[in-house]
C-alpha cells in the first residue's frame, strides 16, 4: 500500500489512514480546523445554533491527498519558486543600494561644490578703500548678531558686495534702528567710513562705522 499524504503536508509527516476514491481522485478526510471536528463552533452558539459554516457540521473537509513523489515534485517547485523571488528580492535590493551609492556621491558632488564656493568666496575678498574714507555701496547683509554689552544691545553684521568683499560692522542699537533691522540676505544701498582693514580667519574684512541706510525714493 502505497502512503498517501495531504497537499499541505510538505514535511510528509502525516501518511493519511483512510483513502477514498472520489471521481476518479484519491481523496481523504481532514479533520476540519474551524471546529476541530466537532462540527460546532461553541463560541457562535447564537449563530445557527453554532453550527460549523466550514465543514456544514461533518467535522472534516475532503481533500485530494497524494503519493511520496507527487508531493516532493511540489516542494521542488515551491522551491524553485521560492529561490526566484529570493534572488528577484536580492536583485531589488542590489539595484537600491546602487541608486542610493549614485545619490550619495550626487550630494557629496554637491556638498564639495558648496564647499568650494565658500572657500573661493572667502578668499575672494579684498580690502575696499581707504581708512577714514567715506564710502556709499550695494551690500548684502549675510548675518547679523545681537548682543548684549554694558552699554545695552549692539549688532555685529558681516556684509559683502557684489564683487565678493567682506565687509564687518559693530555697532548699537540705537545707531540707526532701521539698518539694524534689516533681513539677512537683503542688498541694501549703504553710506560708510572705512574704519579698518584687517584679516580675520584667512578673510580681508573692511571693517566700518557709522553706517547710514540710503533709502529708495
Ligand atoms: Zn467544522
Amino acid at each position: 500500500m502505497v502512503e498517501l499524504y495531504f497537499r499541505s503536508d510538505l514535511d510528509l509527516e502525516f501518511p493519511v489512514k483512510e483513502v477514498y476514491n472520489l471521481a476518479g481522485k484519491k481523496v481523504a478526510k481532514k479533520t476540519c480546523y474551524k471546529c476541530e471536528g466537532t462540527g460546532y463552533i461553541p463560541h457562535l452558539a447564537n449563530v445557527d445554533e453554532g453550527r460549523c459554516w466550514n465543514c456544514n457540521k461533518r467535522g472534516y473537509e475532503i481533500f485530494r491527498v497524494y503519493t511520496k513523489s507527487q508531493i516532493q515534485s511540489v516542494i521542488k517547485s515551491k522551491n524553485k519558486k521560492d529561490l526566484e523571488k529570493r534572488n528577484a528580492w536580492a536583485l531589488t535590493s542590489e539595484i537600491i543600494a546602487i541608486q542610493k551609492m549614485k545619490h550619495n556621491h550626487k550630494a557629496y558632488l554637491k556638498n564639495v561644490a558648496y564647499k568650494t564656493q565658500k572657500i573661493k568666496a572667502k578668499y575672494k575678498s579684498e580690502y575696499v578703500g581707504n581708512v577714514g574714507e567715506r564710502l556709499e555701496k550695494s551690500l548684502t547683509l549675510d548675518w547679523c548678531i545681537k548682543k548684549e554689552g554694558d552699554y545695552g544691545y549692539y549688532f555685529i553684521k558681516q556684509l559683502h558686495d557684489e564683487d565678493g568683499n567682506i565687509y564687518s560692522h559693530m555697532g548699537s542699537a540705537i545707531a540707526d534702528e532701521d539698518y539694524n533691522l534689516i533681513p539677512k540676505g537683503t542688498t541694501f544701498n549703504l553710506k560708510f567710513t572705512v574704519k579698518e582693514h584687517s584679516e580675520y580667519q584667512g578673510t580681508k574684512q573692511t571693517k566700518i562705522k557709522n553706517p547710514k541706510l540710503i533709502k529708495g525714493e
